[in-house]
């Protein structure tokens, strides 16, 4: 195949007046992070990778649930039969769609000793979360190594999105110093979410992640635009005076507190699930065969590559290789430790 022959399937991109041939071989010569594989991360998996960037980092924690498929597009009831990582079963669907990007698809929670690595080799970092910790970690970590990356969010009708282009623009420090506090943001759980303003809020990250990739600097958003899709609101909030005119501890002072861990936990309740993560990590892979044996006494276990489950105190415990587990059930944090402890061990 030559070379032109494997620009065709990008032809109606490229004839597009802001991208071009040349545009086409930079967005193939990328290579980008996308933290979470939900809502927000699979309409960008699936937007990037139709693009065609040329490698997808896909970071994901969680496993695919029924209640994700209202909104979270790569996925089907065959993954959550699966019982798979939703970071693998999007890299499986995302190499049918494009087989020449490379996606790397990574299981694991993003925090503070691994947030570095997982954005060091990329050009650009997205945000597809559902949580203000991991956007604080990206926050730290881009304006540290001087990376661009967009944020966006949503709840209910209504969403927001704001690229940081480091030095150039306010960081998200500048706009949003603090995380909101515990009851203080809706959360999916109280206020549910549209499927429509998701895939609205992660297409324009998708569109602001080609212009800066392409190299088109020039025709990046500058605002933090809101919309709600219900109350038929659309605004531009000017935030570019922010910088340098705000004491921001991150892109002012250069102070990483999210990566030195002065922020942040590590034992989470989901949202919306009545469940709590656990963030025990263990230096070596569990090994499934062995905790299968060991907990069949108190019930049934099933085991995949990826992941084992089973029921103990009528709680649905999902655990990971690498020691972090999800236990159904509860919202409460220390009563998750204990179970954690009881079953699982350590
Ligand atoms: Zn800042």
């Amino acid at each position: 195949m030559s070379a032109d022959t494997s620009l065709d399937r990008y032809s109606r991109q490229m004839r597009f007046y802001g991208i071009g041939e040349e545009g086409q071989r930079r967005l193939l010569a990328s290579h980008v992070t996308l933290c979470g594989c939900g809502a927000l991360g699979t309409v960008l998996a699936n937007a990037l990778v139709r693009a065609g960037v040329g490698h997808l980092r896909l970071i994901d924690r969680d496993f695919i649930e029924t209640s994700n498929l209202q909104r979270q597009v790569l996925f089907d009831e065959h993954d959550v039969a699966e019982n798979l990582p939703k970071a693998e079963a999007a890299a499986r669907k995302l190499s049918a769609i494009n087989s020449s990007v490379h996606v790397e698809p990574v299981v694991t929670d993003i925090d503070r000793t691994n947030i570095l690595d997982l954005v060091k080799d990329a050009d650009l970092v997205l945000d597809g979360t559902d949580n203000f910790e991991v956007r604080y970690l990206i926050n730290d970590a881009a304006v540290k190594l001087g990376k661009p990356w967009v944020y966006g969010g949503c709840i209910g009708s209504h969403g927001q999105t704001m690229t940081i282009l480091p030095g150039e623009t306010p960081c998200l420090r500048c706009v949003f110093e603090a995380a909101p506090a515990p009851g203080e943001a809706g959360t999916c759980e109280t206020a549910g979410v549209l499927g429509p303003v998701v895939n609205i809020i992660a297409s324009l990250q998708a569109t602001e992640a080609i212009k800066i990739l392409t190299g088109r600097r020039d025709a990046i958003s500058r605002d933090l635009v809101y919309l709600d899709v219900w109350e038929n609101t659309y605004r531009r909030i000017k935030v570019a005076p922010l910088l340098g005119k705000v004491d921001c501890p991150c892109c002012g002072r250069r102070r990483f507190e999210w990566l030195e861990g002065k922020h942040g936990t590590h034992t989470t309740s989901l949202c919306g699930r009545n469940a709590v993560q656990v963030a025990h990590r263990s230096a070596t892979r569990l090994n499934f065969e062995e905790l299968a044996r060991h907990l069949q006494v108190h019930g049934e276990v099933s085991y995949n590559r990826f992941l084992l489950k089973f029921t103990a105190d009528g709680h649905e415990f999902t655990v990971f290789p690498d020691g972090r587990a999800i236990i159904k059930g509860t919202s409460d944090v220390d009563r998750a430790r204990a179970l954690y402890a009881k079953y699982v061990g350590h």
